[in-house]
């Protein structure tokens, strides 16, 4: 494949070199009367390509095939898992600048942060690699000296994985990599604005020797009507899902039917707080990252930025001077380090949150509005003086927009930090290390940054508390979310 354009479009070659089919059983092919949905470039608003539109009986038989590969899953030996994934380790390392093409291009992050996120997504695949060959187990003698107890892992069985389409393909290798490593065979189904990323992955996963029917991916428009089937049907064990909190209630209501074990990855309303003796150049630097990564499309973007009242002029012009020398465009043009938003859907709403705050009193620092198309573009912006009663407050923004708010002591931060039924992550700034460790225990969140803008890692366990998920992806117990103990007791009367 190549990255060069073809003289008859303005699509990228890789484009074309993608499948676009479904992959069932080892094998691809069309959906169900061969019917396919089109998917946009967003920085045009143009067709990019037609990939396949499964139906109900479609994903029932990605599902079957499936459930006839967990045998030869599970069979597989830890070396033999981990060998694939370092092979698609490499693959996705030597394919990179393509990959990065063909995510900006369905995507719009501009083709720096697409390269990072390939990079990132990789980094899954390594650490579980190493995952795959550590699972653990136990030997114990029972508290009356009576028996002993044998512990060890087996794989949950056959798993279903759903992504969005803000990481196209970190969000498919954090799923995979783990459900690899158990020794899982899996379904996976991608955002339906976002499905290249993925089939080229699973791609490189057959070219990586996953046995037939390992991994099956279906792309769809009706998710709710292909999936529900799926998971009441009971075949497969266990459901890992990132998308919205209210996606997310919608799938756990149907995973308790048959028991289903869930990680559950969902929104964000992330506290960003500076206090007045952080290095405030930091603090700005971490804001832009916390808020600008993705153009604000994150469940980790900063929404909420509280800075204490003393610096919070300062605060709010440094980083109002950053937005505004943000160079806008398509993410493929040199130079671009803001891309478009996801869809027309995502910049109506981003200017109707953008309005509701002014409506409410707050004031624009820099930016406030979307850019003429074609293409959905909205300006870097930061607002000052936001309320607690605007709707940014309490939704997720998914744009690039500051809101800022002052508080005045410790206490009203924590307070302002945990005011949000999500629990995601949150950002703290200050050089006061124990009002750092104060904060880091005090605000509800299953990650902190402190004094850092990034949390991120495939490394450490990602994940949130209250009404932002279940369950950890990633760091050493993020395979546990695809194991089952079984602990196995033996006589041994003295
Ligand atoms: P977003 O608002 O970011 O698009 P969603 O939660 O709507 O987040 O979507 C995340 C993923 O969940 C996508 O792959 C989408 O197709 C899928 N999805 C949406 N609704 C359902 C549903 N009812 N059942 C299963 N998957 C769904």
């Amino acid at each position: 494949m190549s990255a060069t354009q073809t003289p008859q479009s303005t699509r990228p070659a890789v484009v074309d070199a993608v499948p676009k089919q479904l992959f069932v059983g080892g094998a691809w092919g069309p959906a169900a009367e061969g019917r396919t949905f089109e998917v946009l470039n967003p920085a045009t608003g143009e067709v990019l390509a037609e990939v396949a539109d499964a139906s109900p009986a479609d994903g029932r038989r990605a599902l079957d095939a499936a459930a006839a590969a967990q045998p030869a899953m599970a069979a597989l030996s830890p070396r033999q898992r981990a060998d694939i994934l370092t092979r698609a380790f490499d693959l996705l390392h030597e394919r990179i600048d393509d990959l990065a093409l063909l995510m900006t291009s369905e995507m719009g992050k501009p083709l720096a942060e697409a390269r990072g996120e390939i990079v990132y997504a990789a980094e899954f695949f390594r650490h579980f690699a190493g995952e795959a060959v550590r699972i653990d187990g136990g030997y114990q003698t029972s508290p009356a000296g009576d028996a002993r107890f044998l512990i060890t892992k087996q794989p949950v069985g056959v798993t279903l994985l759903i992504t969005p389409w803000n990481f196209p393909m970190a969000m498919g290798t954090r799923k995979l990599g783990p459900a690899i490593a158990a020794g899982c065979a899996s379904v996976i189904k991608p955002a339906p604005q976002t499905p290249l990323s993925m089939l080229a992955l699973i791609d490189i996963l057959r070219e990586a020797g996953m046995p037939d029917g390992g991994v099956n991916l279906i792309t769809c428009t009706d998710a709710a009507a292909v999936l529900e089937p799926m998971i009441r049907s009971g075949l497969a064990r266990k459901l890992s899902f990132t998308g919205s909190t209210k996606v997310g209630r919608i799938l756990l209501e149907q995973c308790a039917e048959k028991v289903l074990r869930t990680s559950m990855e969902l929104g964000g309303n992330a506290p960003f707080v500076v206090f007045d003796d952080a290095d405030l150049d930091e603090a700005v630097a971490g804001a832009m990252q916390a808020k600008m990564r993705n153009m604000g499309e994150a469940c980790t973007a900063a929404n909420r930025i509280y800075v204490q009242a003393g610096v919070i002029e300062e605060f709010g012009r440094r980083l109002a001077a950053k937005m505004a020398e943000l160079r806008v465009g398509p993410g493929t043009d040199d130079g671009v380090q803001v891309g478009p938003l996801i869809d027309q859907a995502a910049l109506t709403k981003v200017s109707e949150l953008v309005r509701d705050a002014l409506d409410r009193g707050a004031s624009v620092l820099t930016g406030g509005e979307p850019i003429d198309g074609p293409g959905y573009f909205f300006r870097p912006t930061v607002l000052s003086g936001v309320p607690r009663e605007a709707k940014m407050s309490s939704e997720e923004i998914f744009g690039p927009v500051a809101p800022l708010t002052p508080f005045g002591d410790e206490e009203e931060a924590v307070a302002l930090a945990n005011d949000t039924e999500f629990g995601l992550v949150s950002y703290v700034f200050t050089n006061d290390l124990r009002r750092a460790l104060r904060m880091a225990e005090r605000i509800e969140s299953g990650m902190v940054g402190l004094n850092q803008g990034i949390v991120s890692n495939p490394a450490a366990p990602f994940g949130g508390v209250k009404q932002s998920g279940l369950g950890r992806e990633g760091g050493a117990i993020g395979i546990d979310e695809f194991l089952e103990t079984k602990y196995i007791g033996i006589a041994m009367p003295s």
